[in-house]
């Protein structure tokens, strides 16, 4: 409970003329923005916002708001009264308020908003008499009663909407506008006997109760269901609040001269400089967005109210100017005269936010720095997603796949089984299938739908509805309006001009043309040279960040992805992988079971001669590897690390052996194959071992088989002396996994001296290499003084490091007990995928400042998948790392990433909230 101090000190309510952006923790993203729209002088209706601090103590003080706050309310209506000359609760001049949820945190739709507040029968009787418009009158009542009953009443918005399809039905209207005014009371009516029935009491017939009991459902709607998902979803924090918005209504559906609708500055899927956006003519509210209606193209406004369109653009020009950002507004137009109701930073698709950035630049508009920093670097990976195939998709419409055309609304391409629900979706993306959400329309309720699908398909709405606006966000291709269909969830199929779809047939789509087809089309994946914004940008990151990016790249063929995508070096180029083609495994097998019978009986000669040639063999295949790594690097740093996983993963299943053994015992055939597969069983046995991810790998592995990473370095040595003969120069770098004492170190590090020194002393050569490790061990990193005594460089292996710093093993807990965790709030994110700053990352301080000490030259990287993300690169940056190493697809986001860390490190610039995410 708050004290009475503490009560005193509450900001509880500011009226628009006094807020403004600044005040934004306040006023919430909407009303602070109403506010910095009144003081600019662009048409607003009067409003003032209850703020956050009142949210926060209604929850602290079991959802009552003090005295003094309604007492404030209630003033600032009065105020509301005299700037409108209307009068709240009057029925021959009313004045009807909307009441507004606004988070600091944009939460599109997430929140409740109720419109009309202030109406009672009367009232609409007294509207109808002043305005001569009696549908209109009606059409205030009637959303009113249908939005208060949902919102603060709780009953289920479908029920009222199946009351107002019945009354199309039996009057034969399309259109609710096109309802009679005694239609309309026929709906109002049953509406209330609804609410009757379900909520058990009547809307207050007093607009001041209204009022009281709006504002605290939409402090409540801070806590439904959906609102905390989405916070959960988006790693928002719970305890922010909402502030109210309340504001003077204005109407949209007063006539035919009148219209609401969305307006965005530029086009937020292409990102192309043109008014983007759509109205509907005598409509209000929601009715844009709802995707019940499809509603018309920003364009045809032009013709139809010229002067109006005109001061919309330019009322759009001023709020990017001023706020040096693409903006999402809302508008109403009554009766010829325009008011503007919401502005905010657009959401738009990944393209759109680099094009942005980079033409707002060339305008002038802002900085370099600034075009950097506004940009998501995660985002990135979008554009280097797939999108359809043209001539694939050229193919479909020859055989006739094509089967309707929608509006492009958020860009790329996919293919998967078509699915009517979100649950369903969600459940059918864990088994591991690739779903396209398919509705009439989206609401809140189905994002969760939406983040498990590839795409999303709805027949209705617009490009600024709520599938088209989520998806872009989400970075899903997503069509909308797709007129020509009809979707049946209840029975699982859709139709299309006589085409039947059912629920798990597959279908593609492509969200930039709007074509949906049947059946899968193959998809191309995107390069970045000719994205030519984008190369832009990266160049200027480049001009910007210290941080080098290296890349995790086991094959050439990923080298050569790394290499275009802008990598200084290779980071991490792991051996194992190389040994799992079939061909080699069958070597590596033998090899494993040879070391191991020798370990045990050293002077069995024949087998050693198997043994040497088996190894012989393997290191052409290696050294063959290697070669082709090399001469994709041109001259690059390569970070090879020497065999790590445990030997187990190379040998074949040892229940399965067992199996044979048996049933080759009951046959009592064939004895030599049977002596066979039980020295195998034999030895499998003799090498199982109850925790083998700390068990005999890394270099305990190399200690103890010394002839496996011998083969390797003579393999990585041949490779450098036949890619300097053709003229290309190499930097080998050996890596040692798993060290985490000095001595393993220094043997290791002897040994493989000795054995270079050999091959090239044999050959008369020298090469400069050099050796270092991995650290991934808590020990490794707090003895790291020692360790570099004889290591070149560290890499921080961060996914084994996480791993033995929680003593989590990843694979038993990620979707596993983390989630649990993450859902009572012990942890807020995956210490996989972003780097552990307390723990992890000061292991990791630890270790860099104690290597630096022995050997100054260290080089420090990092080679962990958090290399690929953008707020563990910060940390890289703000610890001095030389470089991170990510996957080849993640090298362009890392460096924006690490351009980023480097102006944040810089205390010029601070973090401008990321308009581009959902
Ligand atoms: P959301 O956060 O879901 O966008 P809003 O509070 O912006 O909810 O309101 C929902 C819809 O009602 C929007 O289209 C908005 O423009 C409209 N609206 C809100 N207040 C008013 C008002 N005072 N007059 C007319 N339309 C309004
Ligand atoms: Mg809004
Ligand atoms: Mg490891």
């Amino acid at each position: 409970m708050p004290t009475d101090e503490s009560i005193a000190k509450i900001n509880w309510l500011i009226h628009s003329k006094n807020g403004g952006s600044h005040l934004r923790d306040l006023m919430g993203g909407k009303g602070a923005e109403l506010a910095e729209m009144t003081s600019l002088g662009i048409p607003v209706p009067p409003s003032f916002t209850i703020t956050t601090q009142a949210c926060k103590v209604y929850f602290d003080s079991n959802k009552r708001l003090p005295d003094t706050a309604w007492t404030q309310v209630l003033e600032a209506v009065s105020i509301l009264e005299a700037e409108t000359d209307k009068i709240f609760g009057s029925p021959s001049n009313p004045l009807l308020v909307s009441v507004r949820s606004g988070a600091v945190v944009s939460m599109p739709g997430m929140m409740d908003t109720i419109l009309n507040l202030g109406m009672t029968e009367e009232i609409a009787n007294g509207v109808a008499a002043q305005t001569g418009n009696e549908r209109f009158a009606l059409d205030l009542y009637r959303r009113f009663v249908q939005m208060y009953g949902n919102v603060v009443l709780g009953v289920p918005a479908d029920l009222f909407e199946s009351i107002i399809n019945d009354h199309k039905i039996s009057t034969k209207s399309l259109l609710t506008a096109e309802l009679s005014p005694k239609t309309l009371r026929n709906i109002i009516s049953k509406f209330n006997e609804l609410i009757e029935d379900s909520a058990g009491v009547r809307i207050p017939s007093d607009p001041q109760s209204q009022l009281k009991l709006a504002i605290q459902a939409v402090f409540d709607s801070w806590n439904s269901r959906r609102a905390i998902d989405y916070r959960n979803h988006h790693g928002i924090a719970h305890d922010l609040g909402t502030a109210v918005s309340v504001v003077a209504m204005v109407y949209g559906n007063r006539s035919s001269q009148s219209c609401t609708g969305v307006v965005f500055t530029r086009d937020p899927s292409t990102g192309e400089n043109r008014t983007y956006g759509e109205f509907l003519v005598n409509a209000q509210g929601e009715d844009v967005v709802s995707g019940l209606m499809t509603p018309r193209d920003i364009g045809d406004l032009k013709t139809e109210m010229p002067a109006v369109y005109k001061e919309l653009i330019d009322v759009g020009s001023r709020l990017e100017s001023h706020y040096r950002d693409v903006q999402d507004i809302e508008f109403t137009v009554e009766e010829g005269k325009l008011y503007i109701l919401q502005t905010r930073s657009a959401k738009r698709s990944a393209q759109a936010s680099v094009k942005i950035a980079v033409d707002m630049v060339d305008e002038g508009l802002i900085k370099v720095e600034d075009a950097l920093l506004s940009i998501d670097p995660s985002q990135i990976y979008q554009l280097l997603l797939p999108s359809l195939d043209e001539d694939a998709k050229q193919q479909a419409n020859n055989d006739q796949r094509l089967i309707v055309t929608g509006l492009g609304a958020s860009p790329g391409g996919a293919s998967g089984k078509v699915v009517f629900d979100a649950d369903l979706a969600e459940a059918m993306a864990k088994e591991g299938e690739r779903v396209i959400l398919v509705r009439s329309e989206t609401s809140p309720d189905d994002v969760h739908g939406m983040i498990a699908s590839v795409g999303i398909l709805t027949s209705r709405g617009g490009t600024t509805s709520h599938a088209a606006v989520v998806a872009r966000g989400l970075g899903k291709p997503c069509v909308t309006g797709a007129n020509n269909m009809e979707v049946n969830p209840v029975d699982g199929y859709f139709t299309c001009n006589n085409i039947i779809v059912n629920q798990g047939e597959e279908i593609s789509v492509d969200g930039s043309s709007g074509e949906v087809f049947q059946g899968a089309i193959a998809s191309v994946i995107p390069g970045i040279s000719g994205q030519l914004e984008l190369t832009k940008l990266l160049s200027w990151a480049d001009d910007v960040r210290t941080l080098q990016i290296w890349a995790n790249a086991d094959y050439p063929k990923d080298a050569q992805i790394a290499i275009e995508f802008g990598a200084e070096g290779i980071g991490l180029c792991r051996t194992e992988h190389m040994f799992f083609e079939p061909e080699r495994l069958v070597l590596m097998r033998d090899m494993i079971v040879y070391a191991h019978i020798l370990s045990d009986k050293s002077t069995d000669t024949l087998t050693r001669k198997k043994y040497l040639n088996t190894i012989n063999r393997l290191q052409l295949f290696q050294s063959n590897d290697f070669e082709n790594i090399f001469k994709v690097m041109q001259g690059k740093p390569v970070v090879i690390r020497l065999l790590d996983p445990p030997l187990h993963e190379f040998l074949p299943n040892r229940d399965e052996i067992l199996e044979e053994v048996i049933e080759l015992r009951l046959k009592g055939e064939n004895r030599s194959l049977l002596s066979e597969k039980e020295k195998l069983l034999n030895i499998l046995d003799e090498m199982r071992e109850s925790n083998p991810m700390l068990g005999l790998r890394g270099c305990r592995l190399g200690i103890r088989y010394y002839e496996i990473y011998a083969m390797q370095v003579r393999a990585i040595m041949a490779a450098v002396l036949k890619t300097q003969l053709e003229g290309i120069s190499v930097q080998p770098e050996i890596m040692i996994p798993f060290v985490g004492h000095g001595n393993e170190m220094r043997y290791i590090r002897d040994q493989l001296r000795t054995t270079i020194d050999e091959y090239l002393g044999d050959r008369n050569k020298h090469v400069n290499y050099k050796i270092g490790t991995m650290i991934e061990i808590p020990r490794a990193a707090l003895t790291a003084d020692e360790i570099a005594e004889s290591a070149e460089f560290f890499s921080f292996g961060t996914n084994d490091l996480t791993q033995t710093t929680f003593g989590y093993s990843r694979d038993d807990a990620e979707g596993k007990f983390l989630t649990n965790y993450k859902e009572k709030g012990i942890i807020s994110q995956d210490p996989f995928e972003v780097l552990d700053r307390k723990g992890v990352g000061q292991l990791i301080s630890i270790a860099a400042r104690l290597g630096k000490e022995t050997r100054p030259d260290l080089v420090l990287g990092i080679c962990g998948e958090h290399g690929g993300d953008s707020s563990s690169i910060e940390f890289c940056h703000s610890i001095g790392l030389d470089y991170v190493s990510c996957s080849p697809y993640r090298v362009p986001i890392a460096r924006i990433a690490a351009a980023r860390a480097a102006l944040l490190a810089d205390r010029h610039y601070s973090l401008i909230p990321i308009s581009g995410l959902p």
